[in-house]
């Protein structure tokens, strides 16, 4: 069949793409009920990899179905035996890691370098964390039988698709709850290469389900009477949509939303750290990341020194091919995501900001954006309040630690900020300050499963990760 997935042999590196691929339901790749199909090209070349099949609302049906009646099962196993399956998948992903990775890459258009060291080991290790809970519920703290909530639909989005699968099945499963699972139409391929894992693991059919498609299938998800909790990744605007069509039901729901993440260098930090810090920040996966360091606000006194620096760095970034290994800036993931990126940064030009860019050739197919510098930066730009989501970095100054907390906290977002500074004090007297679900010190963008992670304000409710990562899955 057409829609069955061939894995790769062992011994390839690269991956095998199939011309198409199905939906995966109840333990079986499957076309979608009207016969719809998408393609997923790669964002840097624009070449199709794959036909997949799109969901509908009747798919959407048929899933919640599916994991209804896998629930009996699954959530009467005992802990360890759930564990098991957990602890078989993290294990395979990691044998398979290679081909998750240049998947990844492929479909997303981030660095191999990335995909490689970042989202492939993060993914094990999530699935291992969580492996680890699913026989100690009776000791989180939460007194004997936690009950799971029932069936989970998670909606996620393209800019980790493997990791953002990671944090929300891994702990539903543990938990004991079932999925239906919807990933981002432009990057459907390595959730789809995860259920041919499942498969490999010898989960029970029905446990996860996922369903490629487009925002209709994720609003049909969201929308189900059957579906007992909401577990949603993405834009603060279709998360707001989501928690006023989840109002009124007896859903239960954690939504992970936007930012504007401040990184705030004090004229004591070690500069050459700062600025790995910041490049890191903002330029990781070109910038296409919720909790960005997109905001640099630096003191006064140093903010000429640290510029002169930032620039020398931005220089030597190499950006291309995203799967040669040396490449540090991939693709940006689709058409519409760099015409969004351009919008803004023009505002910036428009607004009186002063842009700049390493000099840099860009590719003649695929979309790219070269890393992107805003000085002369006022509060009241767009760029400085608008999530861009995208390489671009907007610089403020600050004189005093108390200009530098107000100034990181206008913003109507809460997900992230960096701190650099010499001085352990300062470190915890400002980062008590920021309304910041996540605050790093002399360091950005560093994630561990262990530790939960989620907004203040419009960045979104409940947490993702660590132990209370346990409880948006069940009911205490
Ligand atoms: P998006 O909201 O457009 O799409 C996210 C997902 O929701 C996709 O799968 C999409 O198909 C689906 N969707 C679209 N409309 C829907 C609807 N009405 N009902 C249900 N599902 C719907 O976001 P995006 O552009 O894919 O992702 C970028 C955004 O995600 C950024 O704002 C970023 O900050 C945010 N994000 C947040 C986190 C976090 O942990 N807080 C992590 C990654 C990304």
């Amino acid at each position: 069949s057409p829609f069955e997935y061939a894995p790769a042999p062992e011994s390839r590196s690269v991956v095998d793409i199939a011309p198409s691929y199905g939906l995966f339901i109840d333990g079986e790749f499957t076309e979608a009920a009207d016969g719809k199909v998408f393609k997923t090209v790669s964002p840097s070349t624009e070449e199709v990899l794959s036909e997949v099949a799109q969901a509908s609302s009747e798919d959407v049906d048929r899933a919640v179905k599916a994991a209804r009646k896998a629930f009996e099962k699954w959530s009467a196993l005992p802990g360890a035996e759930r564990a098991k399956y957990l602890f078989r998948i993290a294990r395979i992903i990691q044998e398979r890691s290679r081909e998750l990775a240049v998947l990844e890459t492929l479909d997303n258009g981030k660095p191999i370098k990335e995909t490689r060291d970042a989202d492939l080991p993060l993914v094990a290790a999530h699935f291992f964390y969580y492996a680890g809970w699913a026989d100690k519920l009776d000791h989180a703290g939460y007194g004997p039988n936690p009950a799971p909530l029932g069936v989970a639909g998670q909606v996620i989005p393209w800019n980790f698709p493997l990791l953002m699968l990671a944090w929300k099945i891994a702990p539903a499963l543990a938990t004991g709850n079932t999925v239906v699972l919807k990933p981002a139409e432009t990057t459907p391929l390595s959730a789809l290469f995860f259920a041919d894992i499942c498969r490999q693991a010898g989960l029970p059919r029905g446990v996860v389900n996922i369903l490629p498609g487009y925002g209709d299938a994720g609003a049909a998800l969201t929308a189900h009477p059957d579906v007992n909790k909401v577990a949603f990744t993405g834009s603060t605007a279709v998360g707001k949509a989501i928690a006023r069509q989840v109002a009124g039901t007896d859903k239960k729901v954690t939504l992970e939303l936007g930012g504007k993440g401040a990184n705030i260098v004090f004229d004591d930090a070690p500069i050459d750290q700062a600025v790995e810090g910041i490049v890191t920040g903002i330029f990781f996966n070109q910038g296409q990341v919720c909790c960005a360091g997109s905001r640099l606000l630096v003191q006064e006194s140093i903010q000429e020194e640290l510029l002169d620096s930032l620039k020398r760095r931005l220089s030597t970034l190499r950006l291309g091919d995203p799967l040669d290994k040396n490449t540090d800036i991939g693709a940006i993931n689709s058409a519409e995501q760099l015409a969004r990126i351009s919008a803004l940064a023009e505002t910036g030009e428009a607004e009186g900001a002063e842009r700049w860019s390493p000099a840099c050739e860009l590719p003649t197919s695929g979309y790219w954006f070269a890393p992107t510098l805003f000085t002369n930066v006022t509060q009241a730009h767009t760029i400085a309040r608008d999530e861009i989501f995208g390489p671009v970095l907007s610089v403020l100054s600050f004189r005093t630690p108390d200009e530098a907390v107000a100034k990181a906290n206008n913003t109507q977002y809460g997900l992230s900020a960096g701190i650099w500074t010499e001085k352990g004090s300062r470190i915890l007297a400002v980062a008590n300050r920021l309304r910041a679900g996540v605050v790093w010190a002399n360091t950005f963008n560093k994630f561990d499963p262990t530790s939960p992670f989620g907004g203040y304000k419009e960045s979104g409710f409940g947490r993702e990760g660590g132990r209370h990562g346990l409880e948006a899955y069940l009911d205490v």
